[in-house]
């Protein structure tokens, strides 16, 4: 079994553009599909093994690169866990919806909006391309 990384200051790095081939990543896509299935996650973000690369997968969406195009306005509460952080959960407040702009995996450019649950994994794993983690956005309990 692939270790999740859950050394904070790793965590907390700033994740960079993707600029690899298509072979680099889909090896990197697959040890990143591995760790996710083993652990019982719907979400992973590159940085969560070890890479500091903007890719990250959000309930079977692969997205890389990603720039958001739009915010929806309505928030939404949901109680979020997080395969570095065991036995944690955190309130979140996210928006509804989210548009980005980003590659598949074929490193083909996307556009698409991501609404309700899908909309709260694809902000949680865009949250750890920025070194951002749910314990900074809400309270721990
Ligand atoms: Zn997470």
């Amino acid at each position: 079994m692939r270790e999740i990384e859950k050394d904070f200051t790793q965590l907390r790095l700033q994740s960079v553009d993707w600029e690899g081939t298509q072979s680099e990543l889909h090896k990197l896509l697959g040890k990143m599909k591995t760790a996710m299935k083993d652990n019982n996650g719907v979400g992973i973000a590159a940085i969560q093994i070890g890479f500091p690369v903007r890719v990250c997968i959000a309930n079977d969406h692969v997205i890389i690169n990603p720039k958001i195009k739009k915010l929806g306005s309505i928030p939404q509460a949901s109680d979020e866990g997080c395969l570095s952080l065991p036995n944690t959960i955190v309130r979140v407040k996210r928006k509804h919806s989210i548009e980005l702009e980003y590659l598949d995996e074929n490193l083909n450019l996307k556009r698409q909006t991501f609404k309700k649950y899908d909309a709260v994994v694809v902000q949680h794993e865009l949250d750890h391309l920025n070194g951002k983690l749910i314990i900074d956005r809400g309270k721990k309990y």
